[in-house]
């Protein structure tokens, strides 16, 4: 298992919000063209790496998504404050009191969420909360002239969530930013690497996607570039191991291996696609976590929609504390989710593929 937190700190920490993955897009490159037979960019961005195998099918598509949620600059203040607008689903309170980084033309600018001091507020205000229509970044600049001359701010700006990665306290749980869908990205990588020494006989496409947090949009382009046979997607899992959380929610918790998501909004996975998953967890002694979900959606149901349809599943690694500055995930959970996406993909031969598309 080559997943360092060297690579897990570099892919966290780079700042990628929906529209804007180049940075996140460089480190795939570099990390799956070595990997890779053909590396192509799709029209909006996802980069999709093939490898082939001994024989021609099936067409296996893994992704994970590259796009963090984020903001965008939608104007400037007279006084020099920056208005915003949210790429993807912020809650109004983890937006408040937290550093950001603006990234203009000019290059990266650091910027803070400002708030209503306690002094000034009513009992009932300071309990109300702040409401996202009157939130601002602050700049440091001293009006409109300063921050869009100087500062080279321009509306469509992309803003990043500025928060760095660390082995928490030294321990197996790490913190960061992003893990929303970055550890879906690492895991990508090392099934990419696995590949390397005992070949497929299907051809691999590793798909690293953009723009999922404002709609699966990459997904669905890239979906269609592939035209996949079957297909994995990797995902952040949502943990619910912490206290106010129940396991109505979520059923995930940290440390007890990967998830598999057997409902979410977006897609219902291919069942018998679900219990191969199962047999290839319980064979090779990898936990395995269940998860149903009322709310969320993911890449996996755009790939399971192109062309006629195609059996799709969602691979999870829990996560506590989703789109927000702090997620911490466990050590143990990435490296078996890496051993059960490649175990599986290594099962994926023309004969399985074709019984578990048959209906
Ligand atoms: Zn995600």
């Amino acid at each position: 298992m080559t997943i360092t937190n060297e690579l897990l700190e570099e892919l966290t920490n780079a700042y990628g919000p929906s529209g804007f993955e180049g940075p996140v897009r460089d480190i795939m490159r570099r990390e799956l063209e070595p990997l890779s037979d053909h590396v192509e960019v799709d029209g909006i961005g996802s980069l999709i790496a093939r490898k082939d195998g001994t024989g021609d099918s099936p067409r296996i598509m893994i992704a994970a998504h590259m796009d963090e949620v984020g903001l965008m600059v939608k104007r400037v203040t007279d006084g020099g404050y920056v208005k915003f607008q949210a790429l993807g689903g912020w809650l109004d309170s983890a937006l408040v009191g937290q550093r950001f980084v603006i990234l203009t033309s000019k290059g990266p600018i650091q910027a803070i969420t400002g708030m209503k001091t306690v002094h000034v507020m009513t009992p009932e205000a300071r309990s109300a909360g702040f409401k996202r229509d009157g939130m601002f970044l602050d700049v440091g600049a001293a009006d409109k002239e300063d921050a869009v001359s100087r500062l080279g701010i321009r509306p469509g700006d992309p803003i990043a969530p500025d928060s760095k990665f660390e082995a928490l306290n030294g321990s197996d749980y790490l913190l960061g930013k992003a893990w929303d869908d970055r550890i879906g990205l690492a895991i990508m990588i090392e099934v990419m690497r696995s590949i390397q020494e005992s070949p497929i006989q299907g051809t691999l496409f590793a798909v690293s996607t953009v723009q999922e947090e404002v709609g699966l949009r990459g997904a669905k382009t890239s979906s269609f570039l592939v035209n996949p046979d079957i297909g994995i997607n990797i995902e952040s899992g949502v943990a619910a191991d912490y206290p106010g959380i129940t396991q109505d929610e979520a059923q995930e918790r940290l440390g007890n291996g990967p998830g598999i998501f057997l409902h979410d909004t977006t897609m219902l996975p291919n069942l018998k696609l679900r219990d191969l998953v199962i047999d290839v967890s319980e064979e090779n002694n990898i936990p395995l976590q269940f998860e149903v979900l009322a709310g969320y959606g993911e890449d996996g149901a755009e790939m399971q929609r192109a062309f006629g349809g195609a059996p799709v599943v969602n691979i999870s690694v829990p996560v506590r504390y989703l789109h927000t500055h702090n997620g911490i995930i466990h050590r143990r959970d990435i490296d078996q989710a890496a051993q059960l996406v490649a175990r599986l993909v290594q099962r994926l031969d023309h004969d399985t593929v074709d019984r578990i598309a048959r209906f």
